[in-house]
């Protein structure tokens, strides 16, 4: 083959190659696993991305060290493990609707218990490997706040447990947010 060739024949390799990959990624990410019955149309707007400092400023001590340290507070001391009021959990640090509370359930553990996300687009999860015990973190998807972890002993319908920091969540109740 001259050289003419070569380059036509590594050019229609990449181009394949990129197209499985936009074809894959889109098929792993169209799923809704969230499993509520009647999911909400929120909106996802882009990334926000803020310099420690900024974070610092913004938050509260507290906020800062969960959700930008992947801290977690005490267990039965959050605000919200014992709420039952009905409405939406935001991200504390950028505002994106996380969780409904059409999907939280008293799970005993002394934190926000939810069974699924409002959308699956809304978090991230990431395996956390820290103090040799090997757990799926769950962040906000638009600004990368530590938000708690996911275990598999939920109840049904997903049996999943987003074991959440109140601290890392706003609530914000059903009239408040017809009227935003
Ligand atoms: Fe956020």
């Amino acid at each position: 083959m001259n050289r003419m060739q070569n380059i036509i024949v590594i050019f229609s390799i990449f181009v394949f190659a990129v197209l499985v990959i936009t074809v894959w990624r889109s098929g792993t990410t169209a799923q809704n696993h969230s499993g509520l019955s009647n999911p909400q149309e929120t909106q996802m707007a882009e990334k926000i991305v803020k310099s420690d400092e900024e974070w610092r400023r913004i938050l509260t001590p507290e906020q800062y060290r969960v959700t930008r340290q992947k801290g977690t507070e005490p267990p039965f001391s959050g605000k919200y493990y014992d709420f039952k009021e009905k409405g939406t959990y935001q991200c504390v640090a950028c505002g994106q609707d996380l969780f409904s509370s059409e999907a939280k359930f008293d799970s005993g553990s002394g934190w926000p218990s939810f069974w699924a996300p409002i959308a699956e687009r809304n978090i991230q999860t990431v395996r956390d490997r820290s103090y040799g015990i090997s757990r799926t973190e769950v962040l906000c998807s638009r600004c990368g706040a530590h938000l708690g972890h996911v275990f598999k002993d939920g109840p049904p319908p997903t049996r999943l447990r987003y074991c959440i920091n109140s601290v890392a969540l706003k609530f914000v109740g059903n009239q408040e947010k017809e009227a935003e």
